[in-house]
């Protein structure tokens, strides 16, 4: 008979070590199963390598499923949850517009500072979990290598993004309904910015679609097939989340007005390139003249591609805010293998630290009951 551990974590990425680190401070040793060859892969690529890991504008309004989130967000408020990673050791430091980035500026620090605060817990590395049974009692667990008896399960296995999406079958298999899974935080796809690959602006963007409006100013890359950057991926979401097409409206001087541009530019629109990147300007210039400065309008899609997040996962309605199944005792579903989504700013990494927080206390509460 297999030995019965008291909580197995199924991937170690950022929520799973976060949920392990919270068990192991409260005196429970988890056993992590990641399928890869190590853990943590994920956030060493985030936020370009810097790991943008919070904001502190977080609310639930920044998700896609805010009456789900709210009561998680303000059981572990920012400040509650900036705290416990001091405590782990992490030094972090915050952006002009409320991003939180490790002091190291290095998405190193983050995953070290995991590592260390889980080294007593048990972690087996390319063992990918392959099947997941309710027995009495507890869960049986299945992975490549062996099989493991448990009395609590958390699911941790991410999303689809830079992975596959097998690991949703676990949910499935224990009757958990998974929701339509669409690529996020990616760029918008167009063709009409070809030539420009490389070229960056700052602008106003509003996206129009048929379910709503969004704007921001911010900065935009172009790319041979579409437009990049942080503002292109925030607007990103609104269209995965509505699963539609929308229209691009691009102030490329969103400092000037109409007649101040008129006023410098007219007659000598040759000086345009001392505002905008010579390449923008003769195409603005080429296409329509001065009047596109601030409304150069563009068809865009949802780049299928590269993308960051994924919209989609374990079906809300069938999980309590302490992120626990409502159709098994002990099962948990934590970080973005739950249908939760955050804009582009470190809110999905935030949902990751939070989910994983509620898990592991609701798991400590469990035995302190028992
Ligand atoms: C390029 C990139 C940049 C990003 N930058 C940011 C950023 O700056 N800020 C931000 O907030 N978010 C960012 N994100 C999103 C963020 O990284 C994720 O939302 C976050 O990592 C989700 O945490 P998670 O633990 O749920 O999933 P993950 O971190 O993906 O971890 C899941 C783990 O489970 C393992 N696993 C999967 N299936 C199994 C299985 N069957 N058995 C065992 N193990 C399994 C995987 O190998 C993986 O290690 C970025 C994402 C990408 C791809």
């Amino acid at each position: 008979m297999e030995n019965k551990e008291k909580c197995v974590i199924v991937g170690g990425g950022a929520a799973g070590l976060m949920c392990a680190a919270r068990l192991t401070a409260g005196g429970v040793t988890p056993l992590v199963l990641e399928a890869g060859a190590r853990v943590g892969k994920k956030i060493l690529v985030s936020g370009n390598g810097r790991c943008n890991l919070s904001n502190s504008g977080v609310s639930e309004k920044k998700y896609n499923a805010p009456s789900f989130v709210a009561p998680v967000l303000e059981k572990y408020p920012f400040a509650e949850v900036m705290n416990f990673w001091k405590e782990l050791g992490l030094v972090t430091r915050e952006d002009g517009e409320g991003r939180v980035y490790p002091h190291s500026n290095y998405a190193g620090s983050v995953l070290n500072i995991l590592l260390a605060a889980t080294s007593r817990a048990k972690m087996l590395t390319s063992s990918p979990v392959k099947s997941i049974r309710a027995v009495s009692g507890g869960f049986s667990v299945e992975y490549v290598g062996g099989r493991v008896l448990a009395e609590n399960v958390v699911l941790a296995c991410g999303s689809g993004a830079g992975g596959g999406t097998a690991s949703y079958n676990l949910l499935g298999g224990l009757g958990h309904k998974v929701t339509r899974l669409t690529p996020a935080i990616t760029y918008l796809k167009t063709d009409a910015f070809k030539g420009l690959k490389g070229v960056r602006a700052k602008v106003q963007a509003t996206l129009k679609t048929a379910f709503g409006t969004w704007s921001d100013k911010g900065e935009i890359l172009f790319k041979e097939d579409g437009v990049s950057g942080i503002l292109a991926f925030w607007l990103s979401s609104f269209l995965a989340r509505n699963d539609c097409g929308g229209t691009l409206i691009i102030d490329f001087a969103p400092g000037m007005t109409d007649e101040e541009i008129e006023r410098e530019y007219a007659g000598r629109e040759e000086l345009l390139c001392g505002l905008l990147h010579k390449a923008l300007a003769d195409k603005l210039l080429r296409e329509g003249g001065l009047k596109l400065i601030k409304r150069y309008k563009v068809s865009v899609t949802l780049a299928g591609k590269d993308n960051q997040v994924t919209c989609g996962g374990a079906d809300l309605k069938e999980w309590g805010s302490d992120m626990q199944s409502k159709l098994h005792k002990g099962l948990y579903c934590i970080g973005e293998m739950a249908d939760v989504d955050g804009e582009c700013g470190g809110f999905n990494l935030h949902w990751a630290w939070v989910s994983a927080l509620a898990c592991a206390d609701a798991v400590l509460a469990g035995e302190r009951n028992d």
